[in-house]
């Protein structure tokens, strides 16, 4: 199956997913349209897309990896962004190294993928779908790590 179907399918399954009440992702579509949460790092990420390099992919049937490098926006540095498929994510950046959720990196790279293969980033439907599905996996991720210690 294409590259990009694949990772709509797989951001669309875990968005689905029904998680606890405690589950509070900032708002996307808020901090989108009112324009009030300009620092947002859905919107650096998207910022930053136009400057990631996608160095390797590898396909083996349902398993996907995407390595990429990402310039740092405050410093001469570049981070390696890992994309799995069906999903993992990781990022070399300071943020990544404290946070579940994803960086700007992640998303930047996220994006790449699908513009490279043909999605239509530009809708604001596809964005919501990233960013959902992206926090909702780190949500499920970090629950899961908190059950086992
Ligand atoms: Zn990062």
């Amino acid at each position: 199956m294409q590259l990009a179907i694949r990772v709509i399918f797989t951001l669309a399954e875990i968005a689905g997913i029904e998680v606890g009440r405690d589950y509070k992702p900032t708002s996307y579509l808020y901090s989108y349209y009112k324009k009030r949460d300009n620092e947002g790092v859905f919107l650096k990420g998207l910022k930053l897309k136009d400057k990631v390099k996608i160095v390797k992919v590898t396909v083996d049937g349902e398993y996907s990896e995407i390595i990429a490098r990402v310039p740092s926006e405050n410093s001469t540095k570049e981070y390696r962004v890992k994309i799995i498929l069906p999903l993992d994510f990781e990022c070399t950046c300071p943020y990544q190294q404290h946070h579940f959720n994803p960086c700007k990196h992640v998303y930047a790279t996220m994006l790449k993928i699908l513009e490279l293969n043909g999605a239509p980033i530009e809708d604001w439907r596809l964005q919501q779908l990233v960013y959902e599905g992206l926090n909702k996996y780190a949500y499920i991720k970090a629950k899961d790590l908190q059950a086992l210690t």
